[in-house]
């Protein structure tokens, strides 16, 4: 956000990143021995970036900084010098494991206790006016802020307080073999019409998992049969973002080597096309290769498929065409369609675009909330730009995305804006199969609506 902190614009980060690297060589050559400041200095540049890729359109030598982020944080991590906060590391470790009760047991307790921590401290200092103005323009940071200062930032917008009580996989009895693959689809469906693969990832299967299960519900809905992978899986994106890519590298091939046998054992279905309901997850599955494992497959996001079944709601009261607010995630899933199409085409009514980072990027806003507020500052800015284009009686504004992250970071502007941020295909499955979708679903599914294949 320049008008915080123009220290750490991309062209500034990567002039930086060279004089540091200058400066090694330098200590280097005169056998001066390496100063460990340099580390802190790189820290704080690797710390200073989202991941978002957009440097990489305007810069007219194609320098990604994003990807220099990632290298930096492996040099750090394989050195020994990486810095990292402890809730980042504990949100690393609920996206790594893949033991079920590990994760059950870690949402009842670090995630529960964890997000209604949160909010109560939010409502107490905002009771006590500790919190600063959201008007106001951030500090400037160049490094980590005081214990105090960080507690401030990372307070200062409540967490989402409609996190579900169990993970998708836990709600339909999925959780405890991983031996076997689940087929979801219509109780009295048996004959196949046709047969997707969805990978539901982390933020929609562990966190949001109401997100995985609309999906699942519309499929199911539409008559189609849907493949799940027979565990809990990472896609190993957030592990290569974090500077670990031998261990993205691990989770990559072992999926990979699961998704064969998976194709093997299905062969029968035909599986033409690959679901995923998560931007960054889309980015990351183009490294699997999937053509080689389901031939002729597509990869694609849940909202683009929706659309190209022609799928169209009205909204709960009946009408059509109220305006929303669309944001489109840095890592967007449309890759085929534009992103504002897609939404007004599925939700009816004009998507009003509301830009830039919402500030949550994965983990980063648990690593460095001091640097999250300034990019809240800018989102904020965009929101009320955004609000002013649409007509003061539709209030509060739907906020509609499509990334989980995203969902998580949108919530947080409820406390300052009259907004509602919510996931596209949940407002979908509401639409189309009533308020109360959610429990039915469950109930059906459990109840026959699920195939599960020994692998
Ligand atoms: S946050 Fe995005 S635009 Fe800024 S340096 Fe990182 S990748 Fe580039």
């Amino acid at each position: 956000m320049p008008g915080a902190n123009l220290l750490f614009s991309p062209r500034n980060k990567i002039l930086a990143a060279g004089l540091i690297i200058e400066a090694f060589l330098y200590e280097e050559q005169t056998r001066r021995g390496l100063s460990v400041r340099h580390f802190d200095e790189l820290n704080e540049l690797a710390d200073h970036c989202t991941i978002c890729h957009r440097c990489v359109v305007p810069c007219p030598v194609n320098i990604d900084f994003g990807q220099v982020t990632m290298l930096i944080r492996d040099i750090l991590r394989v050195r020994g010098q990486k810095r990292s906060a402890v809730g980042s590391r504990m949100a690393m470790a609920f996206l790594t494991i893949t033991d079920a009760r590990s994760i059950e047991w870690l949402r009842d307790t670090v995630l529960r206790w964890g997000y209604t921590g949160q909010r109560t401290a939010h409502a107490m200092a905002r009771r006590m006016a500790w919190l600063a103005p959201k008007q106001q323009r951030p500090p400037a940071t160049n490094h980590p802020p005081s214990l105090q200062a960080q507690v401030i930032h990372l307070v200062n917008r409540p967490l989402p307080a409609r996190l579900p009580l169990h993970s998708s996989r836990a709600f339909l009895n999925l959780d405890r073999d991983s031996h076997l693959v689940p087929i979801v689809r219509k109780a009295d469906l048996a004959e196949v019409n046709e047969a997707v693969f969805y990978f539901p990832g982390c933020g929609c299967e562990r966190l949001f998992s109401d997100v995985a299960l609309a999906v699942l519900a519309v499929l199911t809905h539409l008559g189609l049969h849907t493949v799940l992978p027979p565990g809990y899986l990472c896609c190993g994106f957030p592990q290569a973002a974090n500077g670990n890519p031998q261990l993205s590298r691990q989770i990559v091939t072992s999926n990979r080597v699961l998704f064969h046998r998976l194709a093997a054992t299905l062969g029968y279905l035909d599986i033409r096309t690959v679901l995923v309901s998560c931007g960054t997850c889309l980015g990351q599955m183009e490294q699997y290769e999937f053509n080689r494992i389901f031939p002729g497959c597509r990869v694609m996001d849940i909202h683009e498929y929706l659309m190209e079944k022609g799928v169209r709601t009205v909204a709960a009261d009946g009408t059509a065409g109220q305006p929303f607010l669309y944001h489109d995630p840095c890592h967007s899933p449309s890759h085929i369609h534009n992103p504002l199409q897609v939404a007004s085409q599925l939700l009816g009514g004009e998507a009003v675009l509301s830009d830039r980072c919402c500030g949550e990027a994965g983990t980063f806003a648990v690593a460095r909330p001091d640097i999250a507020t300034q990019a809240r500052f800018r989102k904020e800015e965009s929101l009320q730009a955004g609000l002013q284009q649409l007509p003061t009686t539709t209030r509060p504004v739907p906020l509609m995305t499509s990334c989980p992250s995203c969902l998580q970071g949108l919530s947080r502007y409820r406390s300052d804006l009259p907004v509602t941020a919510e996931f596209m295909v949940i407002e979908i499955a509401r639409r189309l199969l009533g308020r109360d979708w959610m429990p039915r679903f469950i109930e059906q599914a459990r109840h026959g609506g699920i195939e599960r294949i020994l692998l």
